[in-house]
């Protein structure tokens, strides 16, 4: 039998290769499989449960020389939440299962629980469950976190209409940014261990990194605006990526214009030192887990002035594709550069 690699599906090729044997449910309360930032089961009286999973590993998402294993394990909750928050849904309880190497002490798990407990208590979550093994090398923390919504609010990627508005919360590029500065503070430590870290006036980037935030106060802000976006996603492989997968669901098309994308000073700075295109970074820097969102222009307008929630661009017919508008008006297209665990690694 022939053998292909799996660099040539890529990560989404191989999930559609998945995807493609359960298109058919057995169960009618099976409301939306794989394909989405959860997927959804119906409960009656117009409830659904949502139910998202995910897998943080150790050399390939963080690197432990310089992430401290609490802020870890906010993050692996936090980047859970996020995917609840992606589909306009509350997040109700988790469970956690890690696998580790005796290169751990149990001071050492006590730290990464201390952060599993924050966030939980941040986000009103509870644990409810688990698993423990042993790994050969390194740490494994996988979160499978379960959410609740009307069916009605419920923000599909599939939901985008030709008109809507594109919106996204917060700031991009920033935990990329945290990224480089941390790797470079790496190499210098291990080159000369006497090297203090030059982290001043990084504090902000390297916190989008190390611990970010899911953005449950928007999903609350929404609600009270009485708005339900018409597709949603949350920002984990970075705007072009998430975009097209809006787009791709929604079978629509895009402009994104340049010089709305909201990057903060401190990552302007950062990038500038790094001497990275900051729309390079705003479009496919990654795990910034803001929410990426579209609406009708009617309901833009409730929720155009907070302050937190940005214009980015418009959806249009898909035949007029995807493309980028630069500050001087010339057209782009929109290409996802997303991280790729599974090319060139073997
Ligand atoms: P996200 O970035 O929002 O976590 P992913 O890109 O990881 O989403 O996954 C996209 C979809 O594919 C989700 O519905 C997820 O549950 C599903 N999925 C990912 N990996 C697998 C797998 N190995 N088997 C079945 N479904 C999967
Ligand atoms: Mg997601």
């Amino acid at each position: 039998m022939s053998r292909t690699e799996l660099g040539t599906l890529g990560e989404f090729g191989l999930i559609n290769r998945i995807k493609a044997g359960f298109e058919t449910h057995h169960q009618a309360s099976t409301l939306k499989g794989i394909g989405d930032d959860c997927a959804v089961i119906d409960l009656g009286n117009d409830e659904v449960m949502v139910i998202s999973t995910d897998f943080l590993v150790e050399g390939v998402h963080f690197d432990l020389s310089y992430t401290p294993l609490k802020h870890l394990g906010y993050k692996c909750v936090a980047v859970n939440v996020s995917d609840v928050a992606a589909m306009n849904a509350v997040p109700t309880q988790i469970t956690v299962s890690i696998a580790l190497s005796n290169r751990f002490s149990v001071e050492a798990v006590d730290e990464l629980y201390a952060g599993i407990s924050a966030a939980a208590d941040n986000f009103k979550v509870d644990v409810v469950g688990g698993d423990t093994t042993s790994s050969l090398k390194g740490l494994i923390v996988s979160i499978t976190v379960i959410g609740r919504a009307k069916k009605a609010d419920i923000a599909y990627r599939s939901g985008a209409k030709v008109g809507d508005v594109v919106c996204i919360t917060g700031d991009l590029g920033g935990a990329y940014a945290g990224l480089q500065v941390l790797e470079r503070e790496k190499q210098e430590f291990l080159a000369n261990p006497e090297m203090q870290p030059q982290l001043d006036q990084k504090d902000y980037i390297v916190q989008r990194l190390l611990k970010p935030e899911a953005r449950m106060d928007v999903i609350y802000d929404l609600k009270e605006k009485g708005v339900v976006p018409n597709a949603m996603i949350d920002i984990s492989d970075g705007l072009a990526s998430e975009i097209l997968h809006i787009c791709d669901a929604s079978n629509v098309g895009v402009l994104l214009y340049e010089d709305k994308l909201p990057v903060e000073q401190d990552t302007l700075n950062a990038l500038y030192e790094f001497k990275i295109d900051t729309t390079t970074a705003a479009l496919n820097g990654g795990e910034d887990y803001e929410l990426l969102f579209t609406v009708s222009l009617e309901d833009f307008e409730k929720i155009k002035n907070q302050p937190d929630i940005i214009a980015i661009g418009l959806i249009h017919e898909k035949e007029k594709g995807h493309h980028l508008v630069s500050g001087k008006g010339y057209l782009y297209p929109i290409k996802a550069q997303g991280w790729n665990h599974l090319s060139g690694e073997k």
